[in-house]
């Protein structure tokens, strides 16, 4: 409880990792004021009710369905995984997930040695796979009707062919690189992952409540911003229809008169993808001058 009686919100996040240094920086841009110490496994919110838990990423299911926590970020893969665990428990909504966050991206692949031929998922039949997500691997391998062998492992899965514990493996891959140096190449894509936002299935006090759904607001604002621009540029009536296409994910531009002349009129638009140099040479080409592109700071809906 905050000294105005306000209860506190409690959000788990990764301690040290790969989602570590982007979760704390989305909160900083939702306006959280921490202090954190050395060491220290809570960070206090100090202008918000909100506190932040850093743990084991692996944990962050569990203490999010335990209620310890009403809120985690963490890898799609991570809840996926133990979600499918927690159904085969026969529980079937262990926590929520409200919202997708646009880092932490990766993939769960099977992977096979360089050398061992592969034409499709027949190829992995009768073969073990080692992996530290079983269950995510399982369902997918029933939806080939492949028959493997999952080997589950609790680390470094990516050395298990060449210690002939596994002909394959079924890890999280990004760029390749730690594939490559194991000799390994990618088969096959198992799940698409980023990081999550997930919370606890039933509802809380409302005062709780609505602290989070200020935060989802805000952590959707900072989300749309990342991308976005604003932009500003004249336009020939005559190619208004023209330009307007041309603006990336901005649907309603505003349309302003210019002093002094009937042909041309400023167009403002908010785009909502990323604005390269090639939509800047179109809109030229189309007729547009004057164009400027700013970034843009904070966006409420
Ligand atoms: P912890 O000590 O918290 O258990 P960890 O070693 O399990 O850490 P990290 O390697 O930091 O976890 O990865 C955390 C998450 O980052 C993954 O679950 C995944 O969602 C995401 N991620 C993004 N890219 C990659 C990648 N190339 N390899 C592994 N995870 C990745
Ligand atoms: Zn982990």
């Amino acid at each position: 409880m905050t000294p105005d009686g306000t209860p506190r919100i409690k959000l788990a996040i990764q301690k040290s990792g790969r989602l570590t240094d982007n979760s704390l920086d989305l909160l900083t841009r939702c306006g959280l004021k921490y202090s954190r110490r050395k060491d220290q496994l809570v960070c206090f919110g100090e202008n918000m009710p909100l506190d932040v838990l850093l743990v084991r990423d692996d944990d962050i299911p569990a203490l999010v369905e335990d209620d310890v926590c009403d809120l985690g970020i963490v890898g799609f893969n991570v809840v996926e995984e133990r979600r499918l665990a927690r159904l085969a428990a026969g529980v079937s909504s262990p926590f929520e997930q409200v919202m997708s966050l646009d880092y932490g991206r990766c993939r769960l692949s099977i992977a096979v040695p360089e050398q061992r031929r592969y034409d499709g998922p027949r190829s992995l039949s009768g073969l073990r796979i080692a992996t530290t997500y079983p269950h995510l691997l399982r369902r997918w391998l029933d939806e080939q009707q492949v028959e493997a062998e999952v080997v589950t492992l609790s680390g470094s899965v990516e050395i298990a062919p060449s210690l002939g514990r596994a002909e394959a493996i079924c890890d999280l891959v990004s760029t390749g690189a730690t594939l490559a140096a194991n000799r390994l190449v990618e088969a096959e894509v198992v799940l698409d992952s980023h990081a999550v936002l997930i919370r606890t299935p039933g509802l809380l006090e409302s005062a709780r409540e609505e602290w989070i759904s200020r935060l989802l607001l805000r952590m959707n604002g900072v989300q749309q911003v990342r991308e976005s621009k604003y932009i500003m540029l004249h336009a020939p009536r005559s190619a208004l229809e023209q330009i307007s296409a041309l603006l990336p994910g901005s649907e309603h531009p505003t349309i302003l008169p210019l002093e002094g002349t009937d042909e041309k009129v400023a167009v403002h638009a908010v785009c909502r993808e990323n604005v390269f140099w090639e939509t800047l040479e179109g809109l030229k080409a189309a007729g547009a001058s004057a164009i400027l592109v700013l970034p843009v700071e904070k966006m409420l809906p």
